[in-house]
């Protein structure tokens, strides 16, 4: 099952990537996780990548468009996939339908997770990850279940992402309504669209991307 969960950051993508990464064996493929690898790793993209990401606007397309095709046809995602943060223009949108023809891959669906503007803010300023395996925290919403201890690994480092502030945010949210938003009527045509509300719990959400995968089979 290959499947895009689209939404404004803070949506819940990641989280529900993660979950489905454990219930599906379904490989979570963020593009702005590798973004942030090459940020790290210091590579020639990184540096180009770093300010742009720190902003809040969006990287070129030929750029990130390369990097998901690289990804694509990893073994691991012998159970599919999760596209978290891609494609997120037109010009992606089709670059992958391209790229999905070119590799022999079906697309099954795309899920909207639709999350009020005001509620995004203080997803993004609460949201922090273990250093080590990188599973998603909330201050408020998702905490860990022993304090300052991560559930998944054990660790007790954690970071919060540099663009998690509220000007860069502004900029995050003003590129998802003004681009990536534009790009559901492409997916609503092919009749692979199903909306979930992203204002729920984090289990009742993935209830019900587990119910839109469900039909979308
Ligand atoms: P995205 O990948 O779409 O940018 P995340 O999955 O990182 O968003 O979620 C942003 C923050 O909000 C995280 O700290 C996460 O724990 C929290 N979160 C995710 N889903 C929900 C939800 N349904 N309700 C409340 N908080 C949530
Ligand atoms: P994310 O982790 O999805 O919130 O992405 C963090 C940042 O990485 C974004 O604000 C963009 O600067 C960049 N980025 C990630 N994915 C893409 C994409 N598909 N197209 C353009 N820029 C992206």
């Amino acid at each position: 099952m290959n499947i895009i969960l689209l939404g404004p950051p803070g949506a819940g993508k990641g989280t529900q990537a993660e979950r489905l990464e454990k219930s599906h064996r379904m490989i979570q493929l963020s593009t702005g996780d590798m973004l942030r690898d090459e940020v790290t790793s210091e590579s020639e993209l990184g540096r180009q990548a770093k300010e742009i990401m720190a902003s809040g606007e969006l990287m070129p397309d030929d750029i990130v468009v390369q990097i998901v095709a690289e990804q694509l046809c990893r073994d691991e995602c012998e159970f599919g996939f999760t596209l978290d943060g891609f494609p997120r223009t037109e010009t992606q949108a089709r670059a992958l339908d391209g790229i999905m023809i070119d590799k022999g891959l079906k697309l099954h669906g795309v899920i909207e997770m639709k999350v009020d503007d005001d509620a995004l803010t203080e997803r993004i300023t609460g949201r922090y990850s273990c250093a080590k395996c990188g599973a998603g925290y909330h201050d408020r919403f998702q905490r860990p279940k022993v304090e300052g201890v991560c559930d998944e690994c054990g660790s007790t480092e954690f970071n919060r992402r540099a663009d998690d502030n509220e000007e860069a945010v502004r900029h995050r949210l003003a590129a998802y309504h003004a681009v990536t938003e534009q790009i559901l009527p492409f997916y609503r045509e092919k009749g692979i669209l199903r909306t979930v509300d992203g204002m729920a719990t984090i289990d009742e959400v993935t209830k019900q991307i587990e119910d839109a995968i469900e039909q979308l089979q």
